[in-house]
């Protein structure tokens, strides 16, 4: 298995040179992809520093490509570039743009690909599958890039997509990673846990897409980091935002609107519920369950004060809801 791995690791990395060769160097890659890219704002320099590439919009001229050059359909097939249909096959990213995905140290382990144009019949990225080296759940889009800025600035910015990513390092901030449109896993936190104990986590400009998000983020709490979020203005992400903005604005924004996640937490809970007893005691019931998963004790306390100011009730009936929890985890 060991060589299996290896050699779908060697596909990818021919993949990876193939569709930047074809962004850079052909008609069809520079008169699509690269004006794409560029008219998204992204400069030369930041276009080849995440290896961002092309795939020819015909049916499957990356595989015989592949094939030519020596790789086996096998493991074509397996790193999810090849889909295989009886006698024919398939280039899976044929028409898209190409976002290599890496490892922490650097090797290529799958590829998103963007549509050009947003039509309802596609779906606007698409991944590479599961393979023996593409494990969704224990990836994150930027990390290579990122891990020595999350080291130094002792934070780690984590947004939704991958052009959020670019774009802020385009715009000077380099310790920022993303979970790429699937909800966030306790594997793909400790890979920052590795690197600092500080998460800040920026959601695009949608209260729904907000609100959803919110639950994942126990998962950090339980891991003993603290956590800060802060969102963007209605119809914005941090791709968009870091594009109007120079570094100086960006990072003031980042500074005036990230909140502690807890109290952010509280204070919405607040407001849902706040004319409503029975969704209220729903309310107290959630912000006590993400307390509860943090480890320190003193931190754990310190919340409680915090949470019953915010959402005006008595630190008693948190305490006891919170004892509650911990009976429930115990049985
Ligand atoms: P763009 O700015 O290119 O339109 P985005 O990165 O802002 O895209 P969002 O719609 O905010 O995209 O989604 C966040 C992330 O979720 C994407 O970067 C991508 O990784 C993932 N994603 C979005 N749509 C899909 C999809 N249809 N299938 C799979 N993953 C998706
Ligand atoms: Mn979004
Ligand atoms: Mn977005
Ligand atoms: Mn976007």
């Amino acid at each position: 298995a060991a060589n299996e791995r290896e050699s779908l690791y060697l596909v990818n990395e021919y993949a990876n040179t193939y569709f930047q060769k074809i962004l850079h160097k052909t008609d069809q890659g520079k008169s699509i992809g690269l004006s794409y890219f560029k008219e998204r704002g992204f400069t030369e320099e930041t276009i080849k520093k995440f290896d961002l590439g092309y795939a020819l919009n015909e049916w499957q001229a990356f595989t015989d490509e592949a094939i030519k050059k020596g790789y086996q359909l096998e493991f074509l097939e397996k790193t999810g570039l090849t889909i295989v249909k009886g006698e024919k096959q398939f280039d899976r990213f044929k028409g898209r743009v190409i976002f290599p995905i890496k490892s922490m140290s650097g090797r290529v382990l799958g590829f998103g690909g963007r549509i050009l144009v947003n039509d309802k019949k596609a779906a606007k990225y698409l991944n590479s599958p599961e393979s023996l080296v593409y494990h969704k759940s224990k990836v994150l889009y930027g990390i290579y890039d990122a891990k020595q800025s999350i080291a130094k600035e002792d934070n780690c910015y984590l947004v939704e997509g991958y052009t959020d990513v670019i774009q802020f390092h385009q715009t000077g901030i380099r310790n920022v990673v993303s979970s790429s449109g699937t909800a966030l896993t306790s594997e793909q936190i400790r890979l920052i846990n590795r690197l600092t104990k500080n998460i800040t986590v920026l959601f695009d400009g949608d209260a729904a897409g907000m609100r959803a998000s919110l639950r994942g983020i126990d998962l950090i709490l339980e891991q003993g980091m603290n956590v800060k979020v802060c969102s963007f203005p209605e119809g914005e992400d941090p791709d968009s935002f870091a594009k109007q903005n120079t570094l100086e604005e960006l990072t003031l924004y980042l500074e005036e609107n990230a909140k502690d996640f807890i109290q952010f937490k509280a204070s919405i809970l607040y407001e849902d519920s706040k004319n409503d007893p029975i969704k209220k005691a729903e309310t107290i019931r959630d912000i006590v369950n993400s307390i509860s998963k943090i480890p320190d004790t003193i931190k754990k306390e310190v919340y409680v004060q915090e949470c019953a100011r915010i959402m005006d009730i008595s630190e008693e009936v948190l305490f006891t809801t919170l004892a509650q929890i911990n009976q429930k985890e115990l049985k």
